[in-house]
């Protein structure tokens, strides 16, 4: 017998149309196979983790959807290091959790973000100056049809500002992550001001790791960034990234638009005089420039709690990036919600933005 299910009920956005064949294998060698078999039958299938980062048409999915929800933590000593390997359906915040009370420093600032730890490599989850690819050691990994589980390292990965090989084209199942973390009760040192003046320390600052967990599900929560009975949680977090500019478009900008360099510091080409200069091995490659998208849009006039006329989807009334379902919008009126921002931003700013989340079954 087929199960079914509907990407609504499995979505933090709670929108989507239903699934005509719906797996939940709930052991790591059920799920391999489970994968395997899929992927070497039939097309499209999809896998799904928390359902915190996906936006999915109101359409009909014709295809398998895997819903991943092993769990499972384990822990080694490897030097001065702990390597932690967690399954892919642990619950990311379950994980994080785990590590404050067993006192290993490195995923504490990431506290609060929902979702699964097979989920949390695809866009390299990142928030309060920490991103998964500081403590991230390897993942599991098995291609479509039948591939055989190797082991990923970062060089196979690319990850970057949310991004990641595994959301850029490398197909595949993440069965279990793997994170080095340091034994101690106190924070790696914090590198996001919001935080420190949070806890009342400079930044570099560290506190005890229960401290900084506190802290920041403290200042999630004020954001509607946690998963509650808050109406402004029912999204997929930030529907935008930051965009990342040429310095260029970043100087036509109004002067007080938030602005950060990614040009990092290099030594000067010194060329002695008399010798031909040779630039092979000199980036000069014109650095970005990352924008703040929640301050264009709002200087672009579209402020918290915007929403299209006779529209269920809204801004969050405390998070400009966030997009909410106010309780029964479509899919369709979250894209013409998130269409409408872009435009406008473009028109004020040329400035495109860009998705944060996995758009499924759009045009
Ligand atoms: C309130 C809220 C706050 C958020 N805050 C943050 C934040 O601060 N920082 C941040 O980076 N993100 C944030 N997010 C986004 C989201 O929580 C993360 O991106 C999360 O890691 C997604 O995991 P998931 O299991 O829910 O993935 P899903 O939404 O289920 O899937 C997302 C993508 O990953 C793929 N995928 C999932 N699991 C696997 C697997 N095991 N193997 C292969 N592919 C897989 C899916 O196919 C899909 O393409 C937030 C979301 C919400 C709702």
């Amino acid at each position: 017998m087929t199960n079914t299910a509907e990407f609504r009920d499995l979505t933090t956005l709670r929108v989507g149309g239903s699934i005509s064949d719906f797996r939940e294998p709930t052991t790591r060698a059920d799920l391999i196979e489970t994968f395997r078999d899929v992927s070497s039958a039939r097309e499209p299938w999809l896998i799904l983790g928390g359902g915190s980062n996906i936006v999915v048409s109101d359409e009909p999915f014709d295809g398998t959807v895997i819903h991943v929800t092993t769990r499972g933590i384990d822990r080694h000593i490897d030097g001065d290091r702990v390597l932690v390997t967690a399954q892919a359906g642990e619950p990311w915040d379950a994980l994080v959790e785990w590590t404050v009370a067993n006192g290993l420093a490195g995923l504490e600032a990431l506290s609060g973000i929902p979702g699964t730890v097979g989920g949390a490599p695809i866009q390299n989850i990142g928030a309060y100056g920490a991103e998964l690819a500081d403590t991230f050691e390897s993942l599991q990994f098995v291609p479509p049809r039948r591939g055989d589980v190797v082991t990923l390292r970062p060089d196979a990965l690319n990850f970057g500002y949310r991004q990641s090989s595994l959301k850029d084209g490398l197909d595949g199942l993440v069965v279990s992550v793997t994170f080095a973390l340091t034994p101690s009760e106190t924070s790696t040192p914090i590198q996001f001001e919001q935080l420190a003046n949070a806890l009342g320390v400079p930044l570099g600052a560290t506190v005890a790791l229960a401290e900084i967990r506190r802290a920041v599900l403290e200042l999630r929560a004020s954001k509607g960034m946690v998963i509650s009975d808050d109406p402004d949680s029912v999204s997929v977090g930030s529907f935008f990234t930051n965009p990342i500019v040429s310095e260029e478009l970043s100087r036509s900008l109004p002067a007080d638009a938030p602005r950060f360099s990614l040009r990092t510091e290099r030594a000067p080409l010194i060329v002695p005089l008399g010798i031909e200069p040779d630039f092979a091995d000199f980036d000069t490659e014109p650095a970005g420039v990352k924008l703040s998208a929640a301050w264009l849009i709002e200087r672009a006039g579209i402020a918290k709690g915007f929403s299209l006329a006779g529209s269920e989807a809204a801004l969050s009334s405390k998070h400009t990036l966030a997009i909410i379902n106010r309780g029964n919008a479509t899919a369709d009126q979250v894209l013409e919600l998130a269409r409408f921002v872009t435009i406008r931003v473009h028109d004020t700013f040329g400035v495109v933005l860009e998705p944060e989340p996995t758009m499924i079954g759009f045009d």
